[in-house]
């Protein structure tokens, strides 16, 4: 399920600056209403004590709220940011991403704020599975159309 992917990565981002800042955060997820809003409050207080595929949600202090769009300038903003990966990863546009890219959540030369979740990432041309091979945070977003003579 996409949202506790997005949910471990959040988790994770207050993890690293636990671990590198000695800072303690809690959580709050806003997001925008949807047809998954009854499951998603019925399963993150199970992920926080039974755990999801990756760990317990340790640092969320409140099951997620769900709110109109029109009602918050934040989840505007959140969905331009989708809309910008959405555009990178399946029409190949890189204008609007390029602007965001290194505003995604790094450490440590790893692009943790941007992850594609593909098999064969060591193959993919993107930069978060590049930064996740260990080649950094690249100032410029490549296209994901196969080089000419790529195999
Ligand atoms: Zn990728």
């Amino acid at each position: 399920m996409a949202h506790e992917e997005l949910f471990l990565r959040f988790s994770g981002f207050l993890g690293r600056i636990h671990n590198t800042q000695g800072q303690n955060h809690r959580a709050i997820v806003v997001a925008d209403r949807s047809g998954y809003e009854d499951l998603v409050q019925r399963l993150v207080p199970r992920w926080k004590v039974s755990g999801t595929h990756a760990g317990r949600l340790h640092a969320f202090a409140e099951v997620p709220l769900f709110v109109d769009s029109r009602a918050t300038r934040n989840i505007q903003v959140a969905d331009l940011v989708a809309w910008a990966v959405w555009r990178y990863y399946e029409r190949d546009r890189q204008t609007h991403i390029q602007c965001l890219n290194r505003r995604f959540g790094a450490a440590g030369g790893i692009q943790h704020g941007l992850t594609h979740l593909v098999r064969g990432y060591a193959r993919c041309a993107c930069v978060a599975c590049a930064s996740r091979r260990g080649l950094g945070v690249a100032s410029t977003v490549p296209s994901l159309k196969p080089s000419p003579g790529a195999p």
